[in-house]
């Protein structure tokens, strides 16, 4: 399973307005709208990191998300599902191109709502608080500096979006990995070889720990990954289940 995390990086919307509290921007006064500035991704696992910004052509940094988006069988994101996945499949389409092959989506915004009550759902703040990779601020262009910057082509701003846009990727990377055996649905990432394995890493270091009737009455024999602390059920056979209720076979 080729599993990518993605982050894409958004202009403002340019508009004309008449003061600076509660406006509501009217079409005709919006001037641009907001586009993709750039993108940062990168397999699970793997050190390689992909950036590509719209300098070089809108059209040039959608062929590059697609061939990621293609490539994968599930994108991670941080406000993904609305948001990141959303704007770059209008993008698509506002382009003409086609729909990448179907891949899976994981958004760790949605599970962080879902298993967890922090107190901010913010990328940056999650992985404050769980203490892992800290999300990088941007230095020299703080604020909104750093998108009005890149939008005059300011060499330097575009290079800290780039290193910005790249570190999101992997402090999204790190929250997932934590927030990953809490995912109750996450897809089944093992291998179907007939092995047993853990459904969210794949690893086959897994112990046995009890055991778990559902409510159609299949009993499954329980284990935890000792690699990722996730669990996973294997159904017992007929055989296997009565053995274990002591009745002769
Ligand atoms: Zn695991």
């Amino acid at each position: 399973m080729k599993i990518y995390i993605v982050d894409i990086e958004t202009s403002p919307n340019l508009a004309y307005v008449w003061g600076l509290w509660k406006q509501n921007v009217l079409p005709n006064q919006m001037v641009t709208p907001s586009v993709i500035m750039s993108y940062a991704a990168k397999r699970l696992g793997y050190k390689k990191t992909y950036y590509r910004d719209n300098r070089g052509g809108m059209k040039r940094m959608l062929k590059g998300i697609w061939k990621i988006l293609d490539d994968a069988d599930i994108v991670v994101g941080h406000n993904s599902d609305k948001f990141d996945i959303k704007l770059i499949n209008a993008a698509f389409a506002r382009h003409g191109m086609k729909p990448p092959s179907p891949y899976l989506q994981i958004d760790t915004l949605k599970e962080a709502k879902k298993k967890f009550r922090f107190a901010r759902n913010s990328l940056a703040h999650i992985a404050e608080d769980l203490g892992v990779r800290k999300k990088s601020k941007h230095a020299k262009f703080p604020g909104m500096t750093l998108w009005l910057e890149c939008l005059m082509g300011n060499e330097g701003a575009w290079e800290e979006m780039k290193q910005y846009n790249i570190e999101d990727v992997l402090v999204t990377e790190e929250v997932y990995l934590v927030l990953r055996p809490w995912m109750s649905n996450h897809p089944n990432v093992a291998d179907a070889d007939g092995t047993v394995a853990c459904p969210k890493c794949g690893s086959h270091n897994i112990e046995y720990r009890g055991y778990y009737t559902s409510r159609a009455g299949i009993t499954y024999r329980r284990f935890r990954c000792k690699d990722c602390g996730g669990w996973g059920r294997v159904a017992m056979t007929d055989k296997e289940t009565l053995k274990r209720l002591g009745r002769n076979v």
